[in-house]
Formats: C-alpha cells, sequence, structure tokens
C-alpha cells in the first residue's frame, strides 16, 4: 500500500481510503456478521482512513464503523460528515456529538460538512458570518475534531473559492474517469495545502462493471475496469486517496490487490486514455462538453446532456446496464423528441441532436416500436364546453393510422366519436381535436378514449378525468361548490397494511387571490412533529404538488420555474403546522396554514396565493395539482405514500400531477 501526506494535516493515510456507505445490511441495519471482519480486514491490509457520514446505510454506518475499530482506533483515521446546513448551532453540535459516541472515539481525525457548494457556504457556514464552521473550529479548538474539510458536489470554481477562504484542510470530491471536471480544480486546492480524497473513483459503482471497452482503451493496460478506474484516480498528481465504497470481502480484495499490486497510470498513459475516448466520442457524433447550451431550446424539455452521456456510457465505454439504468432515471425521455431542430444551432459541438436522441430511444426504450397517446384538454369553458386534443406519436419505422373512440361518462358528451389519425409520419407526432360538453356543477369531466393502431389488432384505452373547479368561499369550507375527492386505496404504494390506517378526503375550490385546499387525513400521527421535521426529514404528513406555469407547458415532465413540491406538517404535540419547500423556483412562496386534531387524524386548511405559483397574474385558468399523504416510520424512512393523482414517486414527473381547470 502506498501512503501520502494528506495536504497539511500530517496524516499519512493510506492510497485506498474504506466509504462506509454501502456496507453489507441486514434489513434495516448494517450486518455486523459481515462488516466487522472486513472493516477489520482492510485494516490488516494496510487501509488507515476510513470515511462515514451520519445518514449513510439507514443512520448505521457510523455505528457499524465505530464497532469494528474498538481496540484498533489508534491505527485509524475516522472521516465523519456533517450534512445539517441548517440547524441552529447547538443542534449542529449535537450530531457532531452524537458522530462521537456512534464512532466510539473522543475525536475525529477529520469532521467534514457534507456535500456542500458555494452557496451553502456563505448562507450558513461562513464563520465570519457566524455561519456553522465557526462551531466546527470551535469544535477543532477543543479537540473533538483535528481538521476539518469538506464534502462538495458544485462547479470547480467554487471548489477554488472554498480553498480561497484558507479555513479547510481536507476536500472530498468526485473524479472519475467518466467525471473530469474537478480535474483541473484539483490542483488549485492541492496547491493550496488541501488534502484530496476522490469519492467514486469507480463511477458510483458504474466502473465496477464489466466492460472488454474499457480495457481496450487503455491498450491492454488494464486487467479490469475497476482497475483501470482506481489507477486513473491514482495518476492524479494532487489525488492523495482513492475512497472506494466497497461491499464485500472480495470487492475489498480486488481492490487491495490493485493498490498492492498495480502502479498509477503515467501521464502519457492518461493522455493516450483521453485521446481514445475523445476520438470515439468524435466518431460517434457524441461529443458532448456538457454546456447545456441546447436545452433552453427544448420545447420538450430533454435532458440532452444527460441522454448523451447514457449513450456515451453505451458506446464508448461498453457500459450497457448503466446506461440503461440511466436512460430509465431520466426524466423525460428522448423519444419525446419530435425533431423539430432547435436545438441544433445551438451546439458548438455540432452534434446531430435530434439524430443521438433517435438513436438513444431505439438503443435504450421499450416503446420503440409502438404509438404513444396522449390526451390533454386545450379549452374549458365555465357554460359547460370542452376540447380535448388527442396526439398519436408514432414509434414505428413505418407511417401509421390511428382509430380513435370518444366515449363520456355521466354527463360528458362528445359531439363526434370516432375519428382518425392519418399518415403520421415515422417518428412524429399528430393531433386532432374532439369537442363537446359537460355539466360544470358535476366538478369533472369524464371520458374515455380508445385507440387503436391499425396494424395491430390491440386496442388501448386511456381514461380521463379532468378536474374543474369552481369559485368558492374560503370561510365556509363546507359550501356546496367545492370540489370533494377521494384517492382509491389501491393508490397506497408500498405497504397495503399502512392502508388501514391511513386515506384522505380532501376538497378543493378558489377565490380570487388563491387555490383553496381542505385535506381530512385519517393517520395514525406516528410520528407527526420530529424536530427534524423542517430539515427534510419525513414524518407523517402530506405532500402538495403544484403546476402553476405558463397553460401550454403544464403537464411537461419536467420541474422548472412554475412547478412546486411542498411539504407538510399537521404539527402537532409543540410546533405549529409548517411546511417546507421541497423543492419550488418560487422565492416567496406562502402559504396560510391551519390545522387541527380530528377523532380519527387531522385537518389541514390552506389558501395558497396564486402569485405564490402561478406564471401569471390573476386566477390562472388551469393548474396542476396533487396531493400525498406520506406515512413514516419512526427513524424517519417513508413506509407508504397515498397519491391522490395514483402511483408512488408521482413528484418526480411533473406530467403525472392532476390537470385541474379553474373555471
Ligand atoms: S430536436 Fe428534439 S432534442 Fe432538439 S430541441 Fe427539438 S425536441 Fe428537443
Ligand atoms: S449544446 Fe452540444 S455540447 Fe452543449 S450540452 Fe448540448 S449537446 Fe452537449
Amino acid at each position: 500500500m502506498r501512503y501520502s501526506l494528506l495536504g497539511k494535516t500530517g496524516m499519512n493515510v493510506s492510497a485506498l481510503g474504506f466509504g462506509c456507505m454501502r456496507l453489507p445490511m441486514k434489513g434495516a441495519s448494517v450486518d455486523r456478521d459481515l462488516s466487522t471482519p472486513m472493516l477489520r480486514r482492510a485494516v490488516d491490509l494496510g487501509i488507515n482512513f476510513f470515511d462515514s457520514a451520519i445518514g449513510y446505510c439507514n443512520h448505521d454506518s457510523e455505528k457499524a464503523l465505530g464497532d469494528a475499530m474498538q481496540g484498533i482506533r489508534h491505527k485509524v483515521f475516522l472521516s465523519t460528515k456533517n450534512g445539517n446546513h441548517q440547524a441552529a448551532p447547538a443542534e449542529w453540535r449535537r450530531h457532531l456529538e452524537n458522530s462521537l459516541t456512534y464512532l466510539r472515539t473522543d475525536y475525529l481525525d477529520l469532521y467534514n460538512h457534507h456535500g456542500i457548494n458555494w452557496d451553502v457556504f456563505v448562507k450558513n457556514l461562513d464563520p465570519s458570518k457566524d455561519g456553522l464552521t465557526k462551531e466546527m473550529l470551535r469544535a477543532k479548538e477543543e479537540g473533538l475534531v483535528r481538521h476539518v474539510g469538506f464534502s462538495f458536489h458544485d462547479h470547480p470554481d467554487s471548489l477554488k473559492k472554498l480553498a480561497d477562504t484558507g479555513i479547510f484542510e481536507n476536500v472530498i470530491l468526485q473524479y472519475n474517469l467518466l467525471d473530469q471536471a474537478n480535474a483541473e480544480a484539483m490542483h488549485y486546492a492541492r496547491e493550496k495545502g488541501m488534502g484530496i480524497v476522490v469519492m467514486g473513483p469507480v463511477g458510483g459503482g458504474r466502473l465496477g462493471l464489466k466492460s472488454d471497452t474499457i480495457a481496450d482503451l487503455t491498450g491492454g493496460e488494464a486487467k479490469s475496469t475497476v482497475e483501470a478506474a482506481l489507477r486513473f484516480v491514482w495518476a492524479h498528481p494532487a489525488v492523495n486517496i482513492a475512497l472506494s465504497g466497497m461491499e464485500t470481502m472480495a470487492m475489498l480484495e480486488e481492490n487491495i490487490h490493485i493498490a498492492e499490486t498495480a502502479r498509477p497510470f503515467t501521464k502519457d498513459q492518461v493522455a493516450a486514455l483521453d485521446r481514445a475516448v475523445a476520438e470515439r466520442k468524435k466518431k460517434s457524433g457524441l461529443y458532448c462538453t456538457a454546456c447545456r447550451y441546447c436545452t433552453p431550446t427544448c420545447p420538450q424539455s430533454i435532458p440532452i446532456p444527460e441522454t448523451l452521456e447514457a449513450l456515451n456510457n453505451y458506446l464508448i465505454y461498453g457500459l450497457k446496464d448503466h446506461a440503461l439504468n440511466q436512460y430509465a432515471g431520466l426524466n423525460v425521455k428522448s423519444v419525446e423528441c419530435i425533431a423539430c431542430g432547435k436545438c441544433l444551432d445551438k451546439c458548438p459541438q455540432k452534434i446531430d441532436i435530434p439524430d443521438r436522441m433517435r438513436q438513444a430511444a431505439k438503443l435504450f426504450d421499450k416503446r420503440i416500436g409502438s404509438i404513444l397517446y396522449d390526451a390533454r384538454f386545450t379549452k374549458v369553458t365555465p357554460a359547460g364546453s370542452f376540447a380535448l386534443r388527442v396526439s398519436a406519436q408514432n414509434m414505428t419505422e413505418k407511417p401509421a393510422n390511428i382509430d380513435v373512440h370518444a366515449a363520456g361518462a355521466d354527463t360528458t358528451v362528445f359531439s363526434r366519436t370516432a375519428a382518425r389519425i392519418s399518415d403520421i409520419p415515422s417518428f412524429r407526432t399528430k393531433n386532432i381535436v374532439l369537442e363537446g360538453e359537460f355539466t360544470p356543477s358535476l366538478g369533472s369531466i369524464d371520458c374515455s378514449i380508445d385507440l387503436t393502431h391499425e396494424s395491430t389488432t390491440e386496442t388501448i384505452t386511456k381514461h380521463h378525468r379532468y378536474l374543474i373547479l369552481r369559485k368558492g368561499l374560503a370561510d365556509n369550507w363546507t359550501d356546496g361548490q367545492w370540489l370533494e375527492a377521494c384517492p382509491k386505496p389501491e393508490d397506497f404504494s408500498e405497504k397495503k397494511e399502512s392502508a388501514a390506517l391511513h386515506g384522505m378526503r380532501f376538497k378543493l375550490s378558489y377565490d380570487d387571490a388563491g387555490l383553496l385546499v381542505l385535506a381530512n387525513v385519517k393517520d395514525d400521527l406516528l410520528f407527526p412533529s420530529h424536530p427534524d421535521a423542517h430539515k427534510g426529514q419525513l414524518v407523517d404528513g402530506l405532500e402538495l404538488f403544484l403546476d402553476g406555469r405558463k397553460p401550454e407547458r403544464i403537464g411537461n415532465p419536467s420541474y422548472e420555474y412554475g412547478v412546486s413540491q411542498i411539504a407538510l406538517y399537521p404539527g402537532f404535540k409543540d410546533n405549529a403546522p409548517a411546511f417546507y419547500h421541497v423543492w419550488t423556483s418560487h422565492k416567496e412562496f406562502k402559504i396560510d396554514l391551519s390545522s387541527e386534531r380530528t377523532g380519527q387524524g387531522y385537518r389541514m386548511r390552506m389558501r395558497i396565493p396564486f402569485s405564490s405559483f402561478c406564471a401569471g397574474d390573476g386566477v390562472p385558468g388551469k393548474i396542476g395539482f396533487d396531493l400525498a399523504v406520506n406515512t413514516a416510520d419512526e427513524s424517519g424512512r417513508r413506509i407508504a405514500q397515498y397519491v391522490f393523482a395514483g402511483g408512488p414517486d408521482n413528484h418526480q414527473n411533473a406530467a403525472n400531477f392532476r390537470e385541474v381547470w379553474l373555471a
């Protein structure tokens, strides 16, 4: 094992560090029978730097590491992280003291702010403005912490600014074969005397996967992808430690073997590797620098650089499974590309983006070869007429014809019930508009649309229920004008047994100033007002999803300006009801909120000013809306979610919110 001095700390650390974020689990806890022997074996084999964090392994990583280091604490350097950047100083300090207890030690060799960026530093951590680093430095003076640092997720320029503060002795950051953005800033931080610990040297496990392509790219120099990845990281002259999140004894032995036997790549080898990758990318038309000039122009909000990254991982690095997972995780898929070409002249690399989007769709998307359908209202009037646009996207190689059959339910009546969308070119979308009438006082339009592709016998039926809100009175929450809705128990995802304890009926209305929501929640309130609630820990409560973008953007899957996700807490026991922005682009988000206990749970009333979440002035014509009941266990893990629009994790895609018309 090679060792080096970690910046100016004086700590002589091993080139391979042990990241304790993926320790083997048994249920909700780290499996001590596996983790303790592995962590102790790591010490025997020469690893002397171990890094953890408060939340790792379901909050059990620090305890498992502390258990394993009993009797050998003096042989190792322990590092952990505190991510409570918005905490009061006393509470932040409590987390530090907890970490010392869990790690069973009197001092930490390295204590880090967890996952910071420049804005967080300025807002919450700057010691010259009484930020939490002051607390960190006090702990250092007291000897509880020997050295201070941070882990980092931001633009490389921010790393330079943080290095310039002269406060921090170490940074833990991302750098690997696939992501070299920090390469130059790492030199800078090193020159400022900081230690450099690289997390994700194997790209968060991506480079732990087999890829003959990567071995080829190294000219046969590396015998495995992991070897290539580690040797690449160690080749950076500023790097002290490659911090690997090892899960098994076999992984540990493999990494140790590489650390013992393989040398870091030479400068020439790294240059040759970079050249080979760049050549392949250029040849494949995939040389994306992630500048993002293209993304604001895309009417479909396709994450173009991320899609190209998945293509790169598949085609250039041969990381096929990883690329498929990456694509699956994207909010908007490249099948949504309508080949409008608006992105083309924005790309300095002259990438044929529409072509690449189609290539990604063909490689990754299971829907290729089929027809995608969508239906949305384009007009709803208070008098009770509507226009419904039905779109069909042809994802096959040939032109397609689609037969559409519309059927209204309750009082919804279409003026024509059958239509054809003809000659939809390959990989293009065509629409038709169906008009009809409904009875506004019933509060919804109900219909189903059957779509049949002529080349298949299969008919796809889509049911649509659109909510029509009418004006209500905020001081009369039982007024008959209110729309009342109740999600189905089947919507309760994950743990069915939780449905017995939870449920929701809610009422919606609006007045001139804002949206009015009354939620009646059946709930066991197991954990209703945890002190950490406002810092993101999940407790029993509600989530509110609002899409207040311009009408033509409502229903677009991406989160952007005008889409908000708010956590609401009933606040029983000591606290008043509270809300917390999980995600919102609006700086001044306001809710008038009240809550009360009921026999079976609680009731929350809220008025949300339109100005808080809507793009235009006054009452909007329509919004996207969803409401979810969350239920958590004592440790703040979500165990079930009950979503009005149906389906778990609804919030990850704004297209899933219910469309609500304010007639
Ligand atoms: S061509 Fe496709 S990716 Fe480019 S802007 Fe149009 S829809 Fe977006
Ligand atoms: S403009 Fe070109 S290089 Fe920049 S992110 Fe988009 S595709 Fe990549």
